[in-house]
């Protein structure tokens, strides 16, 4: 990665790769072995000052606010091409950041120019509506205008695929943007650059900083220049970003963690519903905002269930991003791995049985953060490992044995991001499905999403809707044009 660009230039401001102002960098390795990816600018307030100062000015210029939203869509086609065109090599970076199996990052790839094409596709669809004013001298209509500048601030697990869930919707709205990707998975978004430079994006429509969020992201939420922050990460953040966006009142989107039910019936398809556990709970090593962390199996199903998913978990294959038999990669940081394993003794502690894992990589994996696929079972509400979020590949197994107590169980989270229904009774899954409190709920899958079909939280999972024709709205403002073409005098006052 070292040689895309020049390592300390790689902030992008005003469409110029520039430096740091005060010359910080930051080393980043990959977690699956410690080995060197690339040395980053480190940003300061200044430097995210100087981005969001490029976006207002971009913005105020107008040309891009006003380039008629087909073409913008058009040049959102022409990226997602270039993403394509370059898979390999945005793959490749991705996996580097973050360790994640190299099949994963070119899925995430196509999933990315997905959403670039869907966006591109939307930005021109519609124009806006008449409204009946009741006269017919009056011409009353909405229109969808830009919001402004918008701060993007996206975590570490899926890094470019977060980013381009914003960056889509908000280039196709006729917005410009100051994009803070983590300060652990810097270069996607740094390739991603490079491809908006190239394509004849205005400059300081699309600027980068990169940084830690305390220092180059804070501005974001903070700063009277910014109009709207959209964030994705971890619910403290968001909480944190939430009361620092109320200063200046701008508008806010929240995508924050999850703890997702997965609640398999006892007339499931058995080997299926094995089968997709195993992936709801260990795909990315459980660094999904969606993992199906919380299994929640009838109680009659149950000692076979549990049985058979861990002798599947102990067969999964850690490894690292290039090794072709590995199932699953690391977990993305030596500290984040001690706060999983934390997690796993906080949950023993108070009771939760240890069916397998629990464990760190051993011989050629001890160089990287790899944590066992671990299965917790005889848990109860309110423990909490079954409360908190874990963001690593644990699962925890709760029974249930009426319909009612599976509704129950999978609504009691002050989370509500996804959910999962296992039955072939079809009326009982439509059922359980329309009762979960959850954003999205899969009816005999698990993971599956789609650039045109809303992704976000119920209670403290998020507010705003990410993807579909929400996902657009959110950088949108409404704007009410009433034209009277035949004014005539009111009378109102005296004198008239
Ligand atoms: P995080 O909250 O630690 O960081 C996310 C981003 O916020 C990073 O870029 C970070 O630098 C920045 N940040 C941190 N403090 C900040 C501050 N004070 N001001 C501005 N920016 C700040 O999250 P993470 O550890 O990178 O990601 C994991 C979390 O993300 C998990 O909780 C996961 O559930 C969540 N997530 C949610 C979704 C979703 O769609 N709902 C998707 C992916 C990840």
């Amino acid at each position: 990665m070292n040689d895309v660009i020049d390592p300390p230039a790689t902030l992008f401001v005003n469409g110029e790769w520039v430096s740091a102002a005060a010359g910080g960098a930051r080393e980043i390795r990959c977690p699956a072995d410690q080995s060197l990816v690339g040395a980053v600018a480190e940003a300061g307030v200044a430097d995210a000052e100087r981005a969001i100062a490029a976006a207002r000015h971009a913005f105020d210029r107008g040309d891009w606010p006003r380039t008629p939203a087909g073409t913008r869509g058009d040049l959102l086609l022409v990226v997602a091409g270039r993403i394509r065109d370059r898979k390999e090599e945005f793959a490749r970076a991705e996996s580097l950041d973050t360790g994640k199996r190299l099949v994963e990052s070119r899925i995430d790839m196509d999933d990315i120019a997905n959403c670039l094409r869907y966006f591109g596709k939307l930005a021109g669809v519609e124009a806006g509506r008449l409204v009946d004013a009741g006269s017919p001298t009056v011409v009353s209509r909405i229109s969808y205008e830009p919001v402004g500048v918008c701060g993007l601030i996206t975590p570490w697990n899926y890094p470019l695929l977060q980013a381009a869930w914003k960056v889509a919707p908000a280039l196709a709205a006729g917005n410009t943007f100051v994009l803070k990707p983590s300060e652990l998975t810097p270069h996607t978004a740094m390739l991603l650059m490079d491809v908006l430079g190239e394509v004849g994006l205005p400059a300081g429509v699309a600027n980068l900083v990169l940084g830690s969020g305390a220092v180059a992201g804070a501005p974001l939420a903070e700063h009277p220049d910014v109009d709207l922050v959209s964030f994705t990460g971890g619910l403290e953040t968001g909480r944190r970003i939430a009361a620092a966006a109320t200063g200046t009142v701008k508008k806010v989107a929240l995508e924050l963690g999850g703890k997702n039910p997965n609640v398999v019936f006892a007339d499931a398809d058995f080997d299926a519903a094995v089968d997709n556990a195993l992936n709801a709970a260990f795909v990315h090593a459980g660094q999904v905002c969606s993992a199906g962390a919380r299994l929640v199996v009838e109680e009659s199903l149950h000692g076979r269930f549990v049985d058979e998913l861990v002798r599947r978990a102990e067969r999964i294959r850690m490894g690292g991003p290039f090794d072709e038999a590995a199932e699953i990669g690391p977990l993305i940081s030596a500290a984040h791995r001690d706060k999983v394993t934390a997690y796993v003794q906080r949950g023993l502690a108070e009771g939760a049985v240890l069916r397998c894992g629990g464990t760190w990589g051993e011989g050629e994996l001890a160089q990287g953060f790899f944590y066992a696929p671990t299965v917790l079972d005889g848990v109860r509400s309110g423990m909490s490992v079954v409360r908190d979020e874990g963001f690593g590949p644990v699962v925890t197994v709760e029974t249930f044995t009426t319909e009612d107590e599976a509704v129950r169980i999978g609504n009691d989270t002050h989370y509500g991001l996804a959910a999962a229904v296992w039955t072939q009774d079809a009326g009982k899954a439509q059922r359980v499905a329309g009762r979960l409190r959850h954003g999205t709920v899969w009816i005999n899958d698990f993971h599956p999403y789609l650039p045109q079909a809303e992704w976000g939280g119920f209670g403290q999972s998020g507010v705003g809707r990410e993807l579909g024709p929400t996902g657009l709205a959110e950088y949108q403002e409404a704007k009410h044009i009433y034209h009277n073409i035949d004014p005539q005098v009111t009378g109102w006052f005296e004198g008239s």
